[in-house]
């Protein structure tokens, strides 16, 4: 076997937790199934981010809204107490973009763990936090309960996936 991209003749493996993956000594460039191939490649652009790829999935449809700057994140820390969060702040005058996500986390809260909110707070300027809300919780169970809340993130994800790509969002 050859690289696609150099024509190298040898390669290294990389483990996936949905699979195996060649990748070509010299050059990187990634050989196998292309949803793996899909994956790895959002796995770097979420390292080059400086993103831990258990937020991705939130943080890439974030940031790929024009009106939206996302900024910190964190996939969370149950020992250290931390819930995942993203911060954000919008680019123009208008709340629209709150407004749609607001109608998604509503649409998905019957499926996730925790009740997640958007947070608005002022730092230099409006910014907001997207981030799971915790009531009247035990300090004894913050650890579990953060744990679920990050189980949350990617089905907040595919419902956001999902809504963006329905009529009302592009026409609100
Ligand atoms: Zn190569």
């Amino acid at each position: 076997m050859r690289c696609e991209n150099c024509g190298f003749r040898e390669f290294r493996e990389e483990l996936l937790p949905e699979g195996k993956l060649e990748l070509c000594e010299l050059c990187d460039h990634p050989h196998g199934d292309s949803a793996l191939v899909a994956s790895h490649l959002d796995r770097l652009r979420a390292k080059d981010a400086n993103v831990d790829f258990a937020i991705w999935p939130l943080y890439k449809l974030l940031e790929g809204w024009p009106e939206v700057k996302v900024g910190k994140s964190s996939a969370g820390d149950p020992q250290l107490t931390i819930p995942p969060y993203i911060y954000f702040s919008l680019r123009r005058n208008t709340l629209k973009p709150l407004e749609k996500l607001s109608i998604s986390l509503e649409m998905a809260a019957r499926k996730m763990h925790s009740r997640w909110v958007i947070e608005a707070a002022y730092q230099r300027g409006l910014s907001f936090s997207l981030r799971p809300m915790f009531f009247a919780v035990d300090p004894h169970e913050l650890p579990q309960v953060i744990e679920l809340a990050q189980q949350d993130v990617p089905t907040l994800a595919s419902t956001l996936e999902r809504d963006m790509s329905l009529n009302w969002w592009s026409q609100s």
